[in-house]
């Protein structure tokens, strides 16, 4: 645990040891970081509380996402499965990318949202009849929850790095913030242009 509070007036510039032992500057050179008293403040405690969570939400996703690309139905909603579990195994080592600019230990914190998420996209699967339509109209619904859940996740922590002077996480973060972006429209434009339709025209469910 870090400090023992003594409350400053002033936001923050408590100045004590630097947060990563080491007092070492920055790994990199080009961007810019934040100072040490920067990296020690409550807001870079809960940046980094953020970052173990969706740490653990991405090495979830590596393991949730081929088992739904398995179930998928269509060879277009498989691909974009697959295209986006390496986009996915990328977004896990930028995030210890992130950890290692801020000295610290990548390390995964039980992301509640996400655990669900996953659960809920399994349920989908096991009401749905394995090869029609309906069950990959309904993956697509869960996949777009996922997204859009990690959309928020990263615009936050990209807002925060900017706050906090962390320039180059926030280019970091950003990269993984767009490629879920475009992920979230690919699974529009399968489920507008496709799968929606044929899901429509399985017909009534009885089972
Ligand atoms: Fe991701």
């Amino acid at each position: 645990m870090p400090n023992t509070k003594s409350k400053k007036a002033n936001g923050g510039q408590t100045k004590s040891r630097a947060s990563n032992g080491s007092g070492k500057a920055k790994t990199s050179n080009s961007k810019s970081s934040a100072t040490t008293d920067q990296r020690d403040t409550k807001l870079a405690k809960f940046f980094e509380d953020s970052l173990k969570d969706i740490y653990w939400a991405e090495k979830h996703l590596t393991k949730a996402l081929p088992e739904m690309q398995e179930a998928a139905t269509t060879q277009e909603l498989k691909d974009a499965i697959e295209k986006h579990t390496q986009q996915t195994e990328e977004h896990v080592s930028r995030l210890e990318q992130v950890f290692e600019i801020l000295g610290k230990k990548a390390q995964a914190k039980k992301c509640d949202g996400m655990e669900g998420l996953v659960k809920e996209g399994e349920s989908v699967v096991e009401e749905t009849d394995e090869g029609s339509m309906t069950r990959d109209a309904g993956i697509i619904v869960s996949a777009q929850k996922v997204e859009h859940y990690e959309i928020a996740a990263y615009g936050s922590l990209v807002q925060l790095a900017t706050t906090m002077g962390e320039d180059e996480i926030a280019e970091i973060l950003n990269e993984t913030l767009q490629e879920e972006k475009e992920t979230d429209e690919l699974l529009t434009e399968i489920a507008e242009t496709n799968i929606n339709w044929e899901a429509e025209l399985e017909g009534e469910g009885s089972d």
